[in-house]
């Protein structure tokens, strides 16, 4: 295709300019593209200045905190963009799409033989849909009865300390959790009812079961087993490495490390379980996933953000993360009292992070005060206040080039002003 090889360089709004122009009508919807970052000199109304936010009185923030829903995720490579203009411009099976797709990302992850992969609007959305599936199979009287689980199990085995937010998305789907510590329990609790047993990556510390065990148990009870890796890229490997480990199912998010549309995450898996999820789920309706629309433009956005994040230099991205955090410390650590210190939790945002703290003698001001005075600042910056509020923490894998600057800039102000 022609426009290929410019779709690095375009922005959507440009690209679809040009497709929209060339392809679509002879009237074109945006004159030709800018050949750089302004596409939005060519909008006229809303979105005219390029900063749609703006526009409509909403500040924009510097993103130290990490690939949080809340602040929108991540950002998309403009090749995602790209190929999701390209998406936009036809009508097509969305379940065939959905199949062809899950087909291209299995090919893509070398899954094992038997699994396959469902573009979800989200982990979350994998979460109760991978569910669902294993609740009601391909019988169309128990998708249509979700959340009555009349005539279908009933129950999903869950480590306590795994329990979190997210298993509102199971509980969604009517079943009771059933909790345990050991394996003694598991054992225990596995009945007829039993539908799954649930893993929470990001507890793997905490629980007395860990991942790899969890797969072998549920395998040796004959009990489907789901994983949550929402958040566990990078490494990129956890992709496909617990399919290997043994789990018949797992969710990962598209809108955090691996950049794809905000909206889409994937659901990993066994090619049964996975085909009934999709059942279970939009465009099907008088489903229980039909609130969880996924579109045509976030299935192919997902495929290249993939594609793009497989063959990205992981260990160059690495160092520039570090090399952003040390810039950072080495600016701040000129305030007397000022220290830093680096980590990178095992899993979920296994990526550096960096804890500030200060002397509060010589800073009278709380790590809250000074996360508060950030948010507030022009630019606004958003970093972490810690679990207790003890410390600054930020990480530097969702800043556009040059931000860490901005944010040492601005650290050493507050501090300053702030000294004794
Ligand atoms: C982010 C997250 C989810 C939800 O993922 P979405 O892609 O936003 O739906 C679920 N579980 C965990 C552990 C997460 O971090």
């Amino acid at each position: 295709m022609v426009f290929n090889e410019k779709w690095e360089r375009r922005t959507f709004l440009g690209s679809l300019g040009a497709l929209a122009g060339t392809l679509l009508s002879p009237r074109k919807l945006f004159a030709s593209p800018a050949a750089t970052a302004k596409p939005a000199g060519k909008i006229s109304g809303f979105g005219a200045t390029g900063n749609v936010y703006e526009e409509l009185g909403v500040t924009t923030v510097i993103n130290g905190q990490g690939t949080m829903t809340v602040l929108g995720g991540s950002l998309m490579r403009a090749e995602v963009e790209g190929v999701m203009a390209l998406a936009s411009l036809h009508f097509v099976s969305v379940p065939e799409l959905e199949v062809a797709a899950g087909k291209r990302i299995a090919e893509m992850l070398k899954l094992p033989e038997g699994n396959t992969a469902l573009v979800t609007s989200g982990a979350a959305a994998a979460m109760q849909s991978g569910l669902a599936g294993i609740l009601t199979g391909d019988n169309p009287r128990f998708i249509e009865q979700l959340p009555d689980l009349t005539g279908m199990k009933s129950e999903v085995i869950i480590q306590k300390s795994h329990r979190n937010p997210f298993d509102h998305q199971l509980r969604s789907t009517g079943v009771k959790l059933v909790e345990v510590e050991t394996r003694e329990d598991v054992r225990k609790a596995v009945n007829p009812k039993t539908a799954m047993m649930h893993f929470t990556n990001f507890a793997n510390a905490a629980g007395q079961i860990k991942a790899d065990e969890w797969a072998k148990l549920a395998k040796e009870l004959n009990v489907p087993s789901f994983i949550d890796a929402a958040a566990d890229t990078p490494p990129v490997s956890h992709l496909w490495d617990y399919t290997v480990m043994g789990y018949d199912l797992a969710a990962f998010s598209g809108g955090k490390a691996i950049r794809g549309p905000q909206c889409a995450g994937l659901l990993i898996g066994r090619k049964d379980l996975v085909a009934y999820a999709l059942l279970n789920n939009s465009p099907h309706e008088d489903t229980l996933g039909r609130s969880q629309k996924v579109g045509k433009e976030e299935i192919i956005g997902m495929v290249k953000a993939l594609e793009s994040y497989l063959k990205e230099d992981h260990q160059a991205l690495n160092k520039e993360w570090q090399r952003r955090l040390e810039y950072v410390s080495a600016q701040i650590t000129k305030v007397p009292g000022v220290t830093t210190s680096y980590n990178v939790p095992d899993i979920a945002n296994h990526v550096p992070h960096m804890y500030i703290k200060w002397d509060a003698q010589r800073i009278p001001l709380t790590p809250r005060e000074a996360g508060k005075a950030l948010r507030a600042g022009k630019p606004s910056i958003v970093l972490s206040t810690g679990e207790e509020g003890e410390a600054l923490s930020m990480n530097s894998f969702m800043l556009q080039p040059g931000e860490e600057k901005i944010i040492a800039e601005n650290l050493v102000k507050l501090f300053k002003s702030h000294s004794a």
